[in-house]
């Protein structure tokens, strides 16, 4: 009988410079689902969004695999009651969320990456794709305010995620308030 550590395994070490290279060649990741990314799948307007927004071209390199899975719910699906079971004397009666991606797909993978994964720019590319889908159907609002983040959290991901998707938003069809909560 062979002992696990019999078996012919690749080092680590191998394996390693194996990925090394591969990744001098295929230098672009997908953020969503960590596979090579072919540069000419980035998401077609956002790289004009994201450099009239932040004045530099964008890094993000989602492959056209996760790209084919961001696909917006049907249009009278996007709208969900905060409150499923009303309550008397609720001071916002009918407030609402919108939602215009099921949280599946694509959407249930960037969510971790952004808050764990520690990556803005997917952050950004969501806020974009957020901000478009509000201006195309029309909905206004009067203050756009990304809910704050604690100082302890900010310090350990380096930006605050809900800042980050709401800016996008903002610049598109409304105005902006970054610290009135
Ligand atoms: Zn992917």
């Amino acid at each position: 009988m062979r002992r696990s550590s019999d078996r012919k395994e690749i080092p680590i070490i191998v394996r390693e410079a194996f990925k090394r290279a591969a990744d001098l060649i295929l230098p672009f990741k997908c953020p969503v689902c960590g596979g090579v990314s072919d540069i000419n799948e980035r998401f077609g307007n956002y790289d004009r969004l994201y450099t009239a927004l932040y004045g530099t071209e964008p890094e993000l390199h989602i492959c056209g695999k996760c790209l084919s899975m961001l696909d917006a719910s049907d249009e009278d699906k996007r709208w969900f009651l905060c409150l499923s079971n009303p309550v008397e004397n609720d001071p916002c009666p009918g407030l609402a969320l919108y939602m215009p991606f099921p949280y599946k797909g694509i959407a249930e993978r960037a969510i971790p990456a952004i808050k764990f994964g520690k990556n803005k720019e997917l952050a950004r590319l969501f806020g974009t794709v957020l901000g478009s889908s509000l201006a195309r159907e029309g909905i206004r609002a009067d203050l756009i305010v990304p809910i704050p983040l604690s100082e302890e959290r900010y310090a350990e991901r380096g930006f605050n995620q809900a800042y980050e998707i709401a800016y996008p938003v903002a610049k598109i069809p409304f105005p902006w308030q970054k610290t009135a909560l």
